[in-house]
């Protein structure tokens, strides 16, 4: 359709959304819904997600249900933030009723993992008065380990780190586990590379982090959580999978919405994999991570 044309940042293409909503043309109803479509596509929703929020919200058109722009908006909201909430399940950490739980977090280098650990180890730990443990599992770049420490030290949490040059991150995560059961603590959050290198394989690196983790302590890792930088776009989405064939995500934490990104992305991520998103980040403080809610979200997406 004509309004998909020229612009580039989602900002300005969910701008054509709002357009379409203003000047919505109930007379040639097809044409328009189509466009909402080709909209959203461009908007980094993705076809399929796309085609589905807009393949419901036709049913209702055709039925006589949403007559005006306003009625077509709000239930296009509507359809977002129930796809979020049914597609993806709770936004509740599942934790077990035993300690340690333990979080396994994975992503590409500079999406915010580190940062993230940093806001839930001062959640759960400075602010929940949970006993945490962090376990220093990006062993490849080596400021990791000392930025990771900084945000212990913050957080009053427990680090354990790679003893020598040449310790394996699966071999870190195990015993920042065991040092977990050992002592009693409440949570271990396990910070993993995110290093894309050619000849290295990041994935086979992630699973073996996991087999040793669960070696340690039967059940565990007890979320799997994947932190996606909001400002991606679509590219999002096969990060995502190939996270999720290896790891088996329990969720996702976004990133970096307090910019100019709005993320709508995640949306097609939450429906093509079937795994919530469970906080957001909102800035690089240690109090920037909120827990997700569609509702908050969506509103953001078309103010
Ligand atoms: P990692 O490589 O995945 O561990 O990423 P880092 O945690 O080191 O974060 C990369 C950069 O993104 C740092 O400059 C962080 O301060 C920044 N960052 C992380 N989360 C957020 C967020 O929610 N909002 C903003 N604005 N910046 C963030």
């Amino acid at each position: 359709g004509r309004i998909v044309k020229g612009t580039s940042k989602t900002r300005e293409k969910l701008g054509v959304i709002e357009e379409l909503f203003t000047y919505w043309n109930l007379d040639d109803a097809d044409e328009t819904l189509e466009e909402l479509e080709d909209a959203l596509i461009m908007s980094d929703f993705g076809p399929r997600t796309a085609f589905k929020i807009v393949d419901g919200i036709r049913d209702k058109v055709l039925a006589g249900q949403l007559k005006t722009g306003d009625q077509i908006r709000a239930e296009l909201k509507q359809s977002i933030a129930a796809l979020l909430a049914e597609r993806g399940g709770s936004a509740e950490l599942a934790l077990p009723d035993s300690k340690p739980a333990v979080l396994l977090i994975v992503g590409v280098n500079g999406g915010g993992k580190t940062t993230t650990i940093g806001k839930l180890a001062h959640r759960f730990g400075a602010e929940g008065g949970a006993k945490v443990v962090l376990g220093a599992g990006d062993t490849f770049r080596a400021a990791a380990a000392e930025q990771l420490e900084e945000w212990a030290r913050r957080a009053g949490a427990d680090i354990v780190r790679a003893d020598s040059d040449k310790a394996r991150p699966d071999t870190v995560l195990y015993q920042a586990v065991d040092a977990a059961v050992r002592g009693g603590a409440d949570l271990v959050l396990c910070d993993t590379s995110g290093r894309l290198h050619t000849n290295w394989s990041l994935m086979d690196e992630l699973a073996k982090c996991k087999r040793s983790i669960a070696k340690r302590l039967d059940g565990a890792p007890h979320e799997v959580l994947l932190v996606l930088d909001g400002t991606t776009g679509l590219n999002m989405l096969n990060q995502a999978k190939e996270f999720n064939e290896t790891v088996q995500l329990t969720g996702i934490i976004l990133t970096k919405l307090d910019g100019t990104a709005r993320g709508g992305a995640v949306v097609s991520v939450v429906d093509e994999l079937g795994v919530p998103v469970k906080f957001v980040g909102v800035g690089e403080g240690v109090q920037d991570l909120q827990p997700f809610q569609p509702a908050t979200f969506v509103d953001a997406l078309f103010p």
